[in-house]
């Protein structure tokens, strides 16, 4: 079923180096709405699960490690097109390669520290979300 859900983590780069409250800022002022949210920390094994995806890829173990070395806040966002939206709102994953104005273009270094996770589709999104909270999580 498509929903107008997304899931979203601000990565451990961009809650060190100070950007969450300009990221939620972002994200609020482009007309998403929070559905849940959470300031947490997943270990190795949790960010190992939510990346199995990846779990081929030459840099699946720098990616477990990254997103396991700090806090993150992970949410569920609502807007029509959410999934498409989001991801045109955070930009391309490297962040050399984001337009003028993305989030990640404007607060991410590099392609594994990259500030922010954004759901690939409708389907990713829900199994994303309830990766992190439970229906009574949501509002
Ligand atoms: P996304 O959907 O834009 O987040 O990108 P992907 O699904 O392709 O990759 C998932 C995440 O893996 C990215 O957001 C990066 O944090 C990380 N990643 C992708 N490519 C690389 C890489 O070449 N090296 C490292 N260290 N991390 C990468």
């Amino acid at each position: 079923m498509a929903t107008n859900r997304t899931f979203t983590m601000i990565k451990p780069d961009a809650v060190a180096n100070g950007h969450i409250g300009a990221i939620l800022n972002d994200i609020i002022a482009s007309g998403f709405r929070i559905v849940a949210m959470k300031y947490t920390k997943l270990s190795p094994e949790k960010a190992g699960e939510f990346y199995a995806v990846h779990k081929e890829r030459g840099f699946y173990g720098d990616l477990v490690s990254f997103m396991s070395s700090g806090p993150i806040v992970a949410a569920i966002l609502e807007k029509t097109n959410a999934v498409e939206d989001f991801r045109a709102l955070i930009g391309a994953t490297n962040p050399a390669d984001a337009a003028e104005g993305t989030i990640r273009q404007k607060y991410a270094k590099s392609i594994d520290a990259n500030a922010v996770h954004g759901s690939d589709s409708d389907e990713n999104a829900e199994i994303e979300g309830n990766f992190y909270f439970t229906a009574f999580d949501k509002f």
